[in-house]
């Protein structure tokens, strides 16, 4: 019986052995009082003994030191109340490699209950390397979270909507929002406006390439402030398929602070922070090509100061940097925005005039101006504390319109021409072209002269006899003559134009009013002349002076001159401004008796409705038409219309500038009714005019 038992079991155990070393785990089969009875192959390879060492053993012998104490009692309550743990179900132990080592392995349990006795089978699985695996995963996680964490860098997580919905401290310090704020907030609402089209670009190339960047923009932070950032980014898609973006931000404020500031070393001026010599360049070409665009002209100044090495070598070079500073300052004050002042080195300075005009000349008017503003600024005394210095100038002009010069040669030429200013004397500018400077220098001598002439009287007036159809003088036109000391005899054309630009026009044409006036009311005791009319010529900008209907009648007053005689000759671009303001003037003129004559009538804008409103007398046949009344048909045939046109509205016409026989026979028989021309006479000085009219 004892025998048959032994082989049954024996039989049941090489059967079981077999079973069990089939299977995956180490298999172990211990009886009620912990002995183990049974253990499969699988033992060696996780805890180090060979099946059969493990026999007849307690199972204590797998269990660290630490818990055999109890292990014996979890052993029996288990044999007391069995429950079955299945592999898997995730039961962690540590067991005792048999080198003394602990090894994590996982343990299934079930009881067996057999004739023999009740046993317990557990299944040991050697979960070593999953366990490492998991360790790897976690140690990877948490790897991640630290560089998340600790990160310098903004990270952060967005929808598609752009709504923030993970981000580390970093993300939230860059923003100056707290992780709440955040929450609340999105994308756009703290990105400019500016960027919106790069962003959509981004969109793009998230949904091309998966990824996006390197790309700069900028945040605007909680206080206000805007911070530079550079993004990477990537999309990632959730199980479900939604979409959203990992960025990484980086703000890089201080590497653009230094791109900043290497930039400011590289293209300014440490002591002055103007535009040094290399930025110029940049900038000058850029105003050359934007010269030749809007074909305007501009200018380069070069302003080397007279006295600074003085200033330097006897008040030492503290000071001298103060006045440098000081001239910089000043000279960004006399020029507009647009304008480029620049420092090119030592006590040399340039300014670029910018969109001056297209007319050369009148361009060269300008950059004189303005170069004797700098001039005049920089003369007076520059206030440091309580010195002052006196830093005059020399300043060499050169203008450029288009790409014809370069920039080299712009500063070269301008360079010359300060030499030039310093050789005249200093303290003034010098253009590197000599006819523009001649013609610069003629018109501020004749601007000069003019203040001059007014002052001292200079002025003449000239009488040009107007003729009727009967050839009797019923009128003449004063034209002005200016005696000048050494030029002689000077015409109108020589100096009007000045006269109107710098507004010597207002008091030379009171002079011209008031002594025609007084010639008229001497005329007026005179029977052969009573009845003349005078004509006097009024410019636009002396028209245009609200009182002018008030200064004609108090002159009419102080003479004592007929208004009746007197004839205002307009010429159409003064009816073209302030139709109102004009037709008042004119009325109240008018009323006073005063008559009107359009001159060079055909010239202008020949906008005809005005001619209904406005009081007007007589219209006068431009010089041009009536010049070539017999050569060009056209010209005939405008001359007709202007007699046609005048007779239909009831004014009276003359044809100014008969110069012929033919000419006046030609007007004649279009029923011109008056002439003026050298055919009868040249404007003359009062005298022989009076003599003319005598002898007639
Ligand atoms: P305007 O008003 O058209 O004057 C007529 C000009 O034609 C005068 O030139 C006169 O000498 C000239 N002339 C007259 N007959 C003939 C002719 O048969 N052939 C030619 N070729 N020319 C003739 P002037 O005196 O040199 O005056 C030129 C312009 O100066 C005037 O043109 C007028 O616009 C302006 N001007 C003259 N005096 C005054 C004045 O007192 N005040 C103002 N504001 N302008 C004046
Ligand atoms: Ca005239
Ligand atoms: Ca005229």
């Amino acid at each position: 019986m004892q025998a048959a038992t032994t082989r049954a079991l024996q039989e049941s155990e090489e059967s079981l052995n077999a079973i069990f070393d089939a299977g995956p785990d180490a298999m172990l089969i211990s009886n009620n009082e912990g002995i183990i009875v049974l253990a499969s192959r699988q033992v060696e390879p996780i805890l180090g003994y060979k099946p059969k060492e493990l026999l007849g053993q307690s199972i204590e012998l797998l269990v660290p030191d630490a818990y055999r104490q109890e292990h014996a009692e979890h052993r029996n309550q288990y044999i007391a109340s069995p429950t079955t743990r299945l592999m898997g179900q995730r039961r962690e132990i540590t067991a005792r490699h048999k080198d003394g080592n602990e090894c994590t392995v996982e343990i299934g349990l079930s009881q067996i209950s057999s004739a023999i006795g009740v046993f317990v089978a557990s299944s040991i699985r050697d979960i070593r390397d999953r366990k490492s695996a998991e360790d790897a995963v976690r140690a990877h996680a948490e790897k991640l979270r630290y560089l998340y964490e600790l990160s310098p860098l903004g990270i952060v997580l967005t929808d598609m909507e752009g709504r923030y919905l993970e981000f580390n401290q970093a993300f939230e310090k860059i923003c100056g929002y707290s992780a709440g704020e955040l929450r609340a907030l999105d994308y756009w609402q703290l990105t400019p406006r500016k960027y919106e089209d790069a962003e959509k670009k981004i969109l793009d190339d998230l949904a091309c390439t998966g990824h996006y960047g390197p790309y700069e923009k900028e945040y605007v932070r909680k206080d206000g402030t805007v911070v530079p950032l550079r993004l990477n980014g990537a999309q990632v898609a959730a199980s479900n398929g939604e979409k959203f973006i990992w960025s990484i931000v980086e703000d890089i404020s201080s590497r653009k602070q230094s791109e900043d500031k290497i930039r400011e070393l590289a293209f300014f001026d440490h002591l002055t922070g103007l535009p040094n010599r290399a930025l110029l360049h940049d900038l000058l070409r850029r105003a050359i090509s934007s010269s030749q665009r809007s074909e305007m002209f501009g200018a380069l100044l070069l302003i080397d100061l007279d006295n600074f090495k003085t200033i330097n070598d006897t008040r030492g070079h503290t000071v001298g940097d103060q006045v440098l500073t000081k001239v910089a300052e000043l000279l960004k004050k006399s020029v507009r925005n647009d304008d480029i002042v620049a420092r090119l080195g030592g006590d040399e300075f340039v300014v670029v005039l910018v969109h001056l005009d297209s007319e050369i000349n009148d361009a060269a008017g300008s950059v004189k101006e303005i170069a004797e503003k700098i001039l005049d600024v920089l003369d007076h005394r520059i206030q440091l504390g309580n010195s002052s210095f006196q830093c005059t100038a020399s300043i060499g002009a050169s203008l450029f319109r288009g790409a014809e010069t370069t920039q080299e040669d712009l500063i070269k030429q301008a360079d010359l021409a300060m030499y030039r200013a310093k050789a005249m004397g200093r303290n003034t500018i010098s253009f590197f072209d000599p006819t523009m400077e001649a013609a610069v220098l003629a018109r501020a001598t004749l601007e000069q002269e003019l203040r001059i002439a007014l002052d001292e009287n200079q002025f003449t007036l000239y009488y040009q006899p107007q003729i009727s159809k009967t050839k009797e003088v019923i009128g003449v036109e004063a034209l002005i003559r200016w005696l000048h000391p050494n030029r002689g005899l000077v015409a109108p054309d020589g100096f009007i134009e000045v006269a109107e630009e710098t507004g010597l026009i207002l008091s030379m044409g009171h002079w011209v009013l008031h002594t025609a006036c007084l010639q008229l009311s001497r005329w007026a005791k005179m029977p052969e002349f009573e009845d003349l009319t005078l004509a006097v010529n009024v410019s636009a900008h002396q028209f245009g002076q609200a009182d002018f209907a008030t200064q004609v009648q108090a002159i009419l007053l102080t003479t004592g001159a007929n208004p009746y005689r007197l004839k205002l000759e307009l010429t159409e671009s003064v009816l073209m401004v302030n139709a109102k303001e004009i037709a008042a003037k004119m009325s109240s003129l008018k009323s006073l008796g005063v008559g009107f004559s359009l001159d060079d009538f055909g010239t202008g804008y020949s906008s005809l409705s005005y001619l209904k409103l406005l009081p007007i007398d007589q219209l006068k046949i431009d010089r041009s038409f009536v010049r070539d009344v017999l050569l060009d048909p056209n010209d005939a045939a405008i001359a007709r219309t202007i007699i046609a046109l005048a007779h239909s509205l009831q004014l009276s016409v003359i044809a100014e500038g008969v110069e012929t026989q033919d000419q006046q026979k030609f007007l004649d028989t279009a029923e011109c009714d008056s002439y003026q021309g050298y055919l009868f006479s040249k404007p003359l000085p009062i005298d022989e005019f009076e003599k003319f009219h005598s002898d007639a």
